[in-house]
């Protein structure tokens, strides 16, 4: 039986990856906004030891969802007809529906031990939003999400969910706070976006023991989520196996490095070899089409600034069904791993993703999340590819979440009406040119 882990993985130093450090937001925050993150997060942020343990607490939290299961896709292999061995890692089987769950218990975790009673969160399709609040409820602490307005008019039921759990929903632009009022004054129909969702949780944060919580693109999101990876290794030991190629979407990042980090660690230090890639949607390319530069995090640009991946802050993905994937940016660590060539990025168009979930589904038995589902994508073409060279390749992919809330995305492919929505070399290059001074420009100023 596989054991829980009883500590995150922390790959950065058998890797030897160096992150450049943020920078303070050029833009002064109006007084009493400011980002509080709990020291025990920001030490984790920074730490270079190589594993960091798991608090009991967090781990009792854990066990009502861990380990989740490593499957071994046989009939999705037939289904193909491919010579190689393919797996996949379930996030899908907790009450968010998604990995999520495993960083939003342990940063509730660690706010609540840092005096929080109140988080608030900025959320787009929603489940990190429902990540948090069921993981406010687990710790006694009330949770506000601002949720985008166009994905809380289309998914009414992660509204319910999250309100089941007992956060309070505002839909975002909201009139609670100046920025949202500034972007309802200038678009009066906006449909929002993340990073203004993410502005709007972080300056509502004037309550005392009220604090915002980020998401999923801190270094210390993707330590949490390495209790992916660390399962994965030791399932496919189980089973006689080991990883050629691992396979995950990326968001924030937190997704994509909790499977793959463990496996990059291992092989820096002398385990096999692994190729890592990371899949995006064509809607929001950031590692195949971004910038590695300095950017805001938000749409206010009051949170300090990170070095990146980026497609720009004011970058406003088309529409698409995998919400979770429209961030502008990319995890630090996992930027530097693909600037320095340790891992490869591919992106895929939302109709072949699609038709690769309903494959996944008819074979497999578990309905994918949009998001997920590029994965499962990017697994196929793996495959693809390694039955046109004769080789057979293990392949791990993550399938983050399920998509039982993403029936409206499922019914517009099946009838056809389902657009690519791939951004034009315009687009890119317009909210690009909006990028802040970048420190060789601060400097020589
Ligand atoms: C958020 C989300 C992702 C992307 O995860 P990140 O950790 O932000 O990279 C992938 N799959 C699902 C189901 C998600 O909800």
């Amino acid at each position: 039986m596989v054991s829980i882990p009883q500590a995150w993985c922390n790959a950065i130093p058998a890797l030897g990856v160096t992150l450049a450090p943020d920078l303070p937001s050029p833009r002064s925050a109006p007084s009493g906004i400011t980002l509080q993150i709990p020291p025990s997060l920001v030490r984790q942020e920074l730490t270079r030891e190589p594993s960091v343990p798991i608090p009991p607490a967090v781990l009792e939290r854990y066990r009502q969802w861990r380990p989740t299961p490593l499957v071994r896709a046989h009939q999705l292999e037939s289904a193909l007809g491919t010579g190689c061995r393919l797996y996949y890692k379930y996030e899908g089987g907790n009450i968010s529906g998604s990995h999520k769950l495993n960083t939003a218990v342990a940063q509730a975790y660690y706010y609540h031990r840092a005096g929080a009673t109140y988080l608030t969160v900025g959320t787009g399709a929603g489940q990190w939003g429902t990540a948090v609040a069921a993981a406010c409820a687990m710790f006694g602490m009330k949770c506000r999400v601002y949720m985008v307005r166009s994905s809380y008019e289309a998914k009414p039921h992660r509204r319910t969910i999250m309100e089941m759990l007992g956060a309070t929903v505002i839909v975002s632009p909201s009139s609670r706070t100046a920025v949202g009022r500034a972007e309802l004054h200038d678009r009066p129909d906006s449909t929002g976006s993340l990073s203004l969702a993410l502005a709007e949780a972080l300056e509502d944060t004037a309550e005392p023991g009220t604090l915002f919580c980020t998401g999923s693109g801190e270094t210390y999101s993707l330590l949490h989520q390495t209790v992916i990876g660390l399962e994965a290794q030791e399932q496919l030991a189980e089973l006689g196996d080991r990883a050629d190629v691992v396979i995950g979407s990326l968001g924030g990042g937190s997704n994509f490095g909790g499977l793959a980090l463990p496996f990059l660690g291992a092989a820096a230090l002398g385990g096999p070899a692994v190729r890592c890639v990371s899949v995006e949607s064509m809607a929001c390319p950031k590692l195949t089409r971004g910038h590695f530069a300095y950017d805001f995090t938000d749409a206010s640009g009051l949170a300090p600034l990170q070095k990146m991946y980026t497609l720009g802050h004011s970058f406003a993905p088309p529409s698409m069904h995998a919400g979770g994937l429209r961030y502008h940016g990319t995890a630090k660590l996992i930027s530097a791993l693909y600037d320095e060539g340790s891992i490869d990025a591919a992106a895929y168009s939302q109709r072949d993703v699609f038709g690769s979930a309903v494959l996944f589904a008819r074979t497999e038995g578990t309905t994918p999340a949009p998001e997920s589902a590029h994965a499962i994508h990017g697994a196929t073409m793996v495959a693809a590819a390694a039955d046109r060279q004769g080789v057979s390749r293990a392949v791990v992919f993550g399938v983050s979440g399920h998509g039982m809330f993403d029936m409206a995305a499922y019914r517009s492919y099946l009838d056809g009406t389902m657009v690519d929505s791939i951004v034009s070399d315009e687009a890119i290059a317009r909210s690009l040119a909006d990028l802040p001074p970048q420190p060789a420009e601060i400097t020589s100023r």
